[in-house]
């Protein structure tokens, strides 16, 4: 968590490598060797896709499940990617279908409309926001620099339309505006440009995957001790007095299941944010391709408009000034209405720990990032299927990734049950981002061992801070280095045109 009012903290060029989306980066994603290989415009006896009618080749496309899938038969297949490459309308009808995802479905029965039971197909609302606006943003720039027109691509002209500027709030929230990256893909949306997103898609899988397995084999390592409820109540860790020693441990084997639907989106959104910031700087900040001159209240504007201008009036600015974190404060801005009792709850602030937690990974692994493009390739083939979800879970559904199901996330920095337990100093530190505990199910933290039923008890707190510090004697142990918000963040945001 950040404090409000903090100094802006800036994107860096030390990101650049990392957002590069030029094509040399692109092979940091596994490509067929050229040489002794066709082309994918080149015809492949061996291919069996060739020999396929346009409508099955159709039928298989329209029936992949992810992006993922979808990158590795176009490079297993020329005949499908060539497919893909040419034929008009194909490329963007089959990743609305691989995105799509449905919060309801129509019960028949009861008649009326039920949470999915299988929302895990498709993508968050909030993903598929971030991939087209993408789209369009590649587009626009892409269309500018060769002088060729883009009727179709739905792109405001001014980044003041509350379509544009309302990117950095969640879909899931209290403000409904019409987001640009909730318009459909047109047919004429350039393949070349979802190859690229594509892409995109698969790297960023990759580092979410790469991620979860470091941060989870880090949890794994720390055998987690337990004190008995009795002994809490007796004589427990007197302020001066040594660190208690627990009665027993448990090393979290269970813990060690895939990312569920729910926390894949939660990572895949945390990485997606950086890219999205950059090149919405590059096209408006850089490249002046919108117009930034902001519109003077008055009663005639939308009061979606209007509300943006008075609440948040530096978004722009902020993206001037390479002010990732800020631009993306508001995202975290989930639920602003009262609770049962009237009182105005919380702001949410499991989106902006999320942010700040792979910011904190992307900086430790710069020194790692030849050895993380080897790991690529392992972590875009890993896990096939999601960790299975609570019947909770499938019961609450997928409106909103955060919130209900995570009480662990910010544990740390609320916990004040043994302040000299050091806990919630280093949840303010930022010192838990190493565990990846702002993504995760409170079901994996239960395995985990770092979240228990009843976390409004004043003894299971007590518990929990005596576990919890048992992770910052690791630390200490292994001598994993504390960067994170002290410093602030060095990163600039530079990534590159499509070509
Ligand atoms: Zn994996």
């Amino acid at each position: 968590m950040s404090p409000e009012g903090e100094s802006s903290q800036t994107l860096s060029s030390s990101f650049a490598a990392q957002c590069s989306l030029d094509p040399k980066a692109d092979s940091e994603v596994p490509s067929p060797p050229s040489k002794g290989k066709p082309s994918w415009s080149e015809s492949d006896p061996g291919d069996p896709f060739l020999l396929l009618p346009w409508f099955a080749m159709e039928e298989v496309l329209l029936h992949l499940t992810d992006l993922l899938t979808l990158h590795h038969l176009c490079r297993a297949s020329p005949a499908v990617a060539d497919y893909l490459n040419n034929t008009p309308g194909i490329f963007p009808m089959v990743f609305e279908r691989i995105v799509e995802h449905h919060n309801y479905v129509y019960d028949e029965e009861a008649e009326e409309y039920v949470q999915s039971p299988n929302f895990e197909a498709g993508v968050n609302s909030d993903t598929s926001i971030f991939y087209r606006m993408l789209v369009y943003l590649w587009w626009r720039e892409e269309s500018a620099a060769n002088n060729v027109p883009a009727d179709e691509n739905p792109m405001p002209d001014t980044f003041y339309h509350e379509a544009m500027w309302s990117v950095n709030h969640s879909s899931t929230g209290w403000l409904d505006v019409a987001w640009l990256g909730r318009i459909k893909l047109p047919r004429s949306t350039p393949p070349k440009i979802l190859r690229h997103l594509v892409t995109l898609a698969v790297r960023i899988r990759a580092d979410a995957h790469a991620f979860f397995h470091e941060t989870i084999a880090l949890c794994k390592s720390c055998p987690i001790e337990w004190i008995s409820d009795w002994d809490i109540k007796k004589a427990y860790w007197p302020k001066g007095g040594p660190r208690p020693r627990g009665v027993r441990s448990c090393t979290p084997e269970s813990a060690d299941y895939p990312p569920t639907w729910l926390e894949e989106q939660r990572l895949e959104q945390a990485f997606l944010k950086p890219y999205l910031f950059s090149v919405l700087r590059r096209v408006v900040c850089e490249k002046g391709l919108l117009k930034t001159t902001p519109p003077t209240l008055n009663p005639g504007l939308p009061s979606v408009t209007q509300r943006l201008l008075e609440e948040y009036p530096n978004t722009l600015q902020q993206l001037k000034d390479d002010s990732l974190l800020d631009f993306w404060r508001p995202f975290a801005d989930e639920s602003p209405e009262n609770d049962a009792n009237g009182n105005r709850r919380p702001r949410t602030i499991e989106p902006m720990e999320q942010l700040e937690t792979v910011l904190t990974w992307m900086e430790d692994n710069k020194a790692k990032a030849s050895k993380r493009r080897k790991q690529r390739v392992e972590f875009t083939r890993c896990c096939p299927n999601f960790g299975d979800l609570s019947p909770e879970q499938v019961k609450h559904g997928s409106f909103s990734l955060q919130f209900l199901f995570q009480p662990g996330c910010t544990f740390a920095q609320n916990c004040t049950a043994v302040p000299h337990s050091g806990v919630q100093a280093a949840g303010l530190r930022g010192e838990f981002h190493k565990f990846g505990v702002a993504f995760w199910d409170n079901e994996r933290m239960m395995h985990l061992g770092l979240t228990t039923r009843r976390m409004d008890r004043w003894t299971d707190q007590k518990q929990l801070a005596f576990r919890w510090s048992g992770m910052l004697l690791l630390s200490k142990k292994k001598g994993i280095k504390i960067s994170g918000r002290k410093k602030g963040w060095r990163f600039r945001s530079r990534t590159a045109p499509i070509p």
